[in-house]
């Protein structure tokens, strides 16, 4: 069965258990772990979108299969017999470098050399050296080195049928995989050849969007303008992070919730002006904030239905015009707002 197929299951059912096997007794439990995720099934729900995530911070997701045969800078090579081993200089280096990597993961030969060495029993023998599935599992294997996967798999919770990860575990899995990852923060070990690492809220965001891609998580969700129209962007800003996405909104257009939802908090400040923080049921950890309102008779605790208008955008705040500026955290690490918004386009 398909992992997605399972949790899509398990979805609407209590809490998943995590039941090893030795553990079963009888066939009523033999069944219940059937229903469960077993230490595997986590294993790649949360691995897959790891890897991918840093295949997208190496600025190689794009190319999709393509990723495969591409050496630094956007190199092709053909045939995957070995790692290509093409040296490309860095560009600007002042110790006039030259990289070898290739592949989505942009893994260097002397890794890949000593993953050989580190897990002989980790390759598929009946493809060529260097395919598409053996760089993967070398990735997995560089993570496991490095602890970023054990410090992930840490992090793991199940809320509400809800596969999540927490925020301080991911950061410590990105820390230590900067070990090994020139695009990761923390070690920056390309920092010295000029090579840039990615900002933490844009591998989190990322991770998410593969996570919930993975583990087949759709959402209904109501646009909560009717009319969404971008203005500004998440993302740096006036060298700072805008951290949400504004819309166009005269003050007074009604703000509906994009779904079940409670609200947890109501509040007021310089720079939010008056704000409004939703939590969606089946989404335990997502935080989504709403700022600029005019009006709003919300109080901590309430509950709305998908759709249900809960404010009318305003001016408060530190503004330069009326909009509706949507934020969004998960589990208290900021996101771009799109990718939430996004899954509505999944149905
Ligand atoms: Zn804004």
């Amino acid at each position: 069965m398909r992992r997605r197929q399972l949790l899509k299951i398990l979805a609407g059912g209590a809490a998943l258990a995590i039941t090893p096997s030795f553990l079963l007794r009888d066939r009523q439990q033999a069944l219940a772990a059937k229903l469960a995720l077993d230490s595997d099934d986590v294993y790649w729900l949360v691995s897959v979108p790891w890897i991918k995530m840093i295949a997208a911070a190496e600025g190689t997701a794009h190319l999709g299969k393509e990723a495969y045969q591409t050496a630094y800078r956007y190199r092709k090579f053909s045939g995957y017999a070995d790692h290509p081993r093409i040296d490309i200089p860095i560009p600007g280096d002042p110790r006039n470098r030259t990289s070898d990597a290739a592949g989505p993961y942009q893994i260097i030969s002397t890794t890949w050399d000593l993953t050989h060495s580190d897990y002989p029993d980790i390759w598929l023998k009946d493809e060529p050296s260097f395919s598409p599935a053996n760089q993967d599992r070398c990735a997995l294997a560089i993570s496991d080195r490095t602890g970023g996967s054990a410090a992930l798999l840490a992090g793991v919770k199940v809320l509400n049928g809800h596969l999540s990860v927490s925020y301080a575990a991911f950061q410590q899995a990105i820390y230590r995989d900067s070990s090994e990852w020139a695009s990761l923060p923390g070690h920056d070990i390309g920092a010295d050849s000029g090579q840039h690492t990615r900002q933490v809220w844009w591998l989190w965001s990322e991770f998410q969007w593969q996570l919930w891609g993975q583990c087949g998580y759709r959402r209904r969700i109501v646009a909560p303008l009717e009319a969404m129209t971008m203005t500004s962007p998440f993302g740096p800003r006036w060298g700072d992070l805008h951290g949400g996405i504004d819309f166009a909104a005269a003050v007074g257009t009604p703000v509906r919730s994009p779904e079940n939802a409670k609200v947890i908090r109501v509040d007021r400040d310089d720079r939010a002006g008056l704000y409004v923080v939703l939590s969606p049921e089946g989404f335990p950890d997502l935080n989504l904030s709403f700022c600029h309102l005019s009006r709003t008779d919300m109080k901590e605790g309430d509950s709305l239905k998908a759709g249900e208008t809960f404010a009318l955008s305003g001016a408060t705040g530190r503004i330069t015009g009326p909009h509706l500026h949507i934020g969004a955290w998960i589990d208290g690490g900021i996101i771009d707002p799109g990718r939430y918004l996004k899954m509505a386009e999944w149905f």
